[in-house]
């Protein structure tokens, strides 16, 4: 698909997300969160669901948690609009204090309905990568038993067989104090640099259709 066809597409895309109300988040955001970036992004970043900031702007990691996702970006060598970015879910999960709605990680059945919406996304940008952000985000990928402290930083096969990373989540470094800050940030410096050097790997050759055909004739008087 081309580059016009890809946003066009992801453009109808959001808007029907906008009109979607498969969970009960859906009717408690302001705005809906779709994702934005390259429409033909090499990597592709997947939180967990839109925040305070996000639900205001309709736009994804742009508070607190969003100035520090930029910064690792820029320290691999990309910045923000050569990335596609999005989440998990596409509304602001929430739970009321009783004083005032706090952000909280999407439910299971919240991230099931809205996975569709994803794997569309998925499906136009084809990344090179995939990089899960926070325990939310790997789960809905790897599954339910993912451990993101044990997990975190090991290839997986994503979608579509896309090389799949998880790592942490920038909200999760700025709750650190003290040493861990320093320790959580030189893992996440690991899974990054990691990223960058499979971004650097050169792309597979595409198989023309038939090649396969066209190899075994070519040995054919080999195999006996
Ligand atoms: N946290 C997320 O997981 N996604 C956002 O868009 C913002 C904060």
């Amino acid at each position: 698909m081309e580059r016009g066809e890809r946003e066009r597409f992801l453009a109808d895309a959001a808007h029907i997300v906008d009109r979607c109300r498969r969970c009960a988040i859906g009717s408690t955001r302001k705005r809906s969160v779709y994702g934005e970036g390259d429409s033909c992004a090499a990597l592709m970043v997947v939180g967990e669901g839109p925040g305070e900031t996000e639900d205001e702007l309709g736009r994804p990691f742009v508070g607190r948690a969003g100035e520090l996702l930029d910064r690792m970006l820029l320290a691999i060598g990309l910045p923000r609009q050569d990335v596609y970015i999005c989440n998990a879910v596409k509304c602001r999960p929430t739970l009321f204090d009783g004083a005032r709605l706090r952000n909280r990680a999407p439910d299971p059945d919240e991230m099931a309905n809205c996975r569709s919406y994803l794997d569309e996304q998925i499906d136009v940008i084809r990344p090179r990568v995939i990089l899960a952000l926070g325990a939310p985000a790997a789960k809905s990928f790897v599954g339910a038993a993912f451990s993101i402290t044990k997990q975190r930083g090991q290839w997986y096969v994503g979608p579509h067989d896309i090389p799949l990373i998880a790592s942490f989540h920038p909200a999760y470094i700025l709750r650190q104090t003290g040493g861990e800050i320093n320790a959580v940030k030189r893992l996440v410096w690991e899974d990054l640099k990691a990223v960058r050097r499979k971004l650097d790997e050169p792309p597979p050759m595409p198989l023309v259709p038939g090649a396969e055909v066209m190899q075994t004739d070519l040995f054919a008087g080999d195999v006996r």
